[in-house]
């Protein structure tokens, strides 16, 4: 018979490790439940602020730390976890909008930004409008008098037009609406969405990201995130963020931390792969276009080249882009040469270090008309981390497959 006081013990223990553990990576805090010294000390913590602990869902050591260190890469001053990209737009939405209330969105906007906004914002009494990214007299137009949120996306996932972004985030100001950038394709990296002119003058009001992609890296980890540089902005995101009953696991956190080091190195190879298989897609016969914001001709390229473009060289661009195929081939032929690949994967999502390739059916997804984009069927890569050569010699076989070339 073990002793009957074991179970006590075991959960009791005495031990304390040494103070003084230092590693490369931060620790991995997990907690529902936090302990409190007294009732006098659980009494005094203060949820509201970072200055302690009083429970899990308001955040450990690991959650605090991944919240700075996305503050630092996005130049931004407070940040709150939620569970995903999409979690992170839901919360944005349900914090800074009510009944009678108005929000626009791109018309080339994340997708899921506008399944809410059609199911429970509108269901809310919230009413919302798409505008064409690619025009600032369009946003303009569609501002109403009980409009106050204006979602931004730089460029859409999809189709990549690259708005006017300084243009659109001056007519905010002006107009005194709150603007937050869907900021997963720039990721901190590609420009600086608080401090968009370089001189502290003009930034959005909040960023919203899918860590999902570059910050995660593996294509294994679901989370978002919300920065504000404006606390009062901030708080109003929290109370929302905290009445929701939002957090992230302990082990997820863990998994961006360990990947954020090498998010920058991450990013530059894939863009430099990215652009020269966009530039060789270029040029073959079944590509009628090539939809890359650091490519000549693309929508919005002068808007890229001004923000993400750099004094000099070749700016700074995600591995992501699309081309539209030849109205010439049909749909089947399209989804055999998405078939045919052998190293893109058929699969949402990028960041991740496989290729992913998505056809999308760009009639359906949009209201305004799209005069940027040629007819065809839209095809999206996400760009991994393969060689470039076996990459370009996948699409090759995949383009003969299908098209014939
Ligand atoms: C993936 C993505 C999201 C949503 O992220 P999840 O973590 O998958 O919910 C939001 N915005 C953009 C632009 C995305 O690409």
């Amino acid at each position: 018979m073990t002793d009957p006081q074991l179970p006590t013990h075991l959960i009791h223990h005495p031990y304390q490790p040494p103070a003084g553990f230092v590693a490369p990576q931060p620790a991995v805090h997990k907690a529902s439940t936090v302990i409190f010294e007294n009732v006098a000390a659980m009494r005094a913590r203060q949820w509201l602020d970072k200055s302690s602990y009083t429970y899990g869902l308001h955040g450990t050591p690991t959650t605090f730390t991944l919240e700075e260190r996305l503050c630092a890469l996005e130049g931004g001053l407070q940040c709150l976890l939620v569970p995903s990209g999409l979690a992170a737009i839901a919360n944005v939405s349900l914090s800074l909008l009510r009944t009678g209330e108005h929000m626009l969105l791109p018309d080339n906007a994340y997708g899921p930004n506008k399944t809410l906004a059609h199911g429970e914002l509108a269901q809310f009494g919230i009413g919302h409008d798409g505008y064409d990214p690619m025009s600032i007299d369009d946003l303009a137009a569609r501002i109403r008098p009980e409009t106050r949120l204006v979602w931004l996306e730089a460029p859409g996932s999809v189709t990549m037009e690259f708005p006017d972004l300084v243009a659109m985030v001056r007519l905010c100001r002006e107009r005194g609406l709150i603007c937050v950038l869907d900021n997963t394709w720039g990721a901190g990296l590609a420009f600086r969405p608080f401090d968009l002119l370089g001189d502290g003058a003009l930034g959005v009001d909040a960023t919203v990201h899918a860590l999902t992609k570059y910050p995660s890296g593996g294509g294994d980890v679901l989370m978002g995130s919300i920065i504000t540089r404006d606390p009062g902005l901030g708080m109003r995101l929290k109370l929302t963020h905290m009445r929701l009953g939002l957090g992230v696991s302990g082990n997820d956190a863990e998994t961006v931390l360990r990947s954020l080091p090498s998010i920058a190195l991450r990013y530059q190879a894939q863009d430099r792969t990215a652009r020269a298989l966009a530039r060789w897609l270029a040029e073959q016969p079944a590509v009628a276009q090539v939809l890359h914001p650091a490519m000549q001709g693309s929508p919005g390229h002068a808007s890229w080249k001004a923000l993400c473009g750099g004094d000099q060289g070749e700016g700074v661009a995600a591995g992501l882009f699309s081309v539209v195929i030849d109205p010439a081939h049909g749909q089947e032929a399209v989804d055999r040469f998405c078939d045919s690949l052998q190293l893109f994967k058929i699969g949402y999502s990028w960041g991740g270090p496989m290729s992913l390739v998505v056809p999308y059916e760009l009639p359906s997804m949009r209201g305004c008309a799209t005069p940027q984009i040629r007819s065809g069927t839209v095809v999206r890569f996400a760009i991994g981390l393969e060689a470039q050569a076996d990459l370009r010699a996948d699409l090759q076989q995949a383009l003969t497959q299908a098209f014939g070339a």
